[in-house]
């Protein structure tokens, strides 16, 4: 898949009102993207356009920043953690159309491009371009205990989950789906890899959690696990307004099973996909391979 100007969509998929993205895979292909890339560049200018989608300091960022080092980058859940020494972190959140690229300096920005950070002896800048604002950035001094506060209440990551872990936390009156997207149940799994994962498992999404059997919920983790890892390999699911750090398109959305794929014939038994609406999002699946058990 080519690269894309900005602002461009990828002709994939048709747009929907359900936007999906990024979820923990497209965070963690940022991260590594950007970790590879800025580890030790030196900020020499800091552009915020848009105060109110900073948090967590009423101070100048550009006073924050300049002259610091980057340190490190992460991630937890689906947010990025840019690490700066010796300021602080700067969490950032991607909502559901934020991106974070390294863009070539001469480049223009446009009115959606709300930060921009620029290095000493780089030709690159780091931006965070938002074009509907539902991400936002939040600043934590100091060591990894206010980061964790910026970050917020996160549940753990499926990875560190153990299977009664899991089976625990499952143990509730609302369906499967609702509770998979809820961060503090579980951190990262956004509407995409819920579809997916709960494929993979053959759970329908509309079953009662806690109705899930202990074989089937080891299934489901082990299938949320799977999706991610591989979602993470092909640099996550990219289209609609989503782009990976420098433009690339992420290749995972070649290998969705049943996400916006209504109608589509089940790549394994042919029966329609099919559509249906949990705690207001779009939900996919195969009404046979996901029958009620
Ligand atoms: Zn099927």
């Amino acid at each position: 898949m080519a690269a894309l100007a900005d602002g461009q969509l990828l002709p994939l998929l048709p747009r929907r009102e359900d936007h999906a993205l990024p979820e923990l895979p497209e965070a963690e292909t940022i991260a590594r993207a950007l970790r590879a890339e800025m580890i030790g560049w030196q900020v020499a200018a800091v552009r915020l356009r848009r105060r109110d989608i900073l948090r967590g300091t009423r101070g100048s960022l550009s006073r924050l920043l300049t002259g610091a080092t980057v340190s490190d980058i992460g991630r937890q859940g689906k947010r990025v953690i840019l690490g700066f020494e010796p300021a602080g972190s700067l969490v950032v959140r991607l909502g559901m159309t934020g991106r974070l690229s390294l863009v070539a300096s001469d480049q223009p920005s446009d009115r959606h491009t709300h930060l921009r950070i620029s290095f000493a002896d780089q030709g690159w800048e780091l931006r965070f371009r938002d074009a509907r604002r539902f991400g936002n950035l939040t600043w934590a001094c100091g060591g990894p205990d206010a980061t964790a506060e910026a970050v917020g209440t996160l549940g753990p990551e499926p990875w560190d989950l153990s299977p009664a872990q899991f089976i625990q936390r499952l143990q509730r009156r609302r369906p499967i789906k609702s509770l998979l997207l809820d961060q503090q149940i579980i951190a990262g799994l956004g509407n995409i890899y819920c579809d997916e994962s709960l494929f993979a498992a053959g759970i329908d999404p509309r079953r009662i959690a806690r109705e899930i059997s202990e074989p089937e919920a080891r299934r489901l983790l082990r299938a949320i696990k799977a999706t991610l890892r591989r979602a993470i390999r092909f640099g996550g699911t990219t289209f609609l307004d989503y782009q990976a750090p420098r433009g690339e398109a992420g290749a995972f959305a070649d290998l969705l099973n049943v996400y916006q794929k209504q109608d589509q014939p089940c790549r394994i038994c042919q029966t329609p996909i099919e559509r249906v609406v949990i705690i207001g999002r779009s939900t996919f699946f195969c009404p046979c391979c996901q029958g009620a058990t």
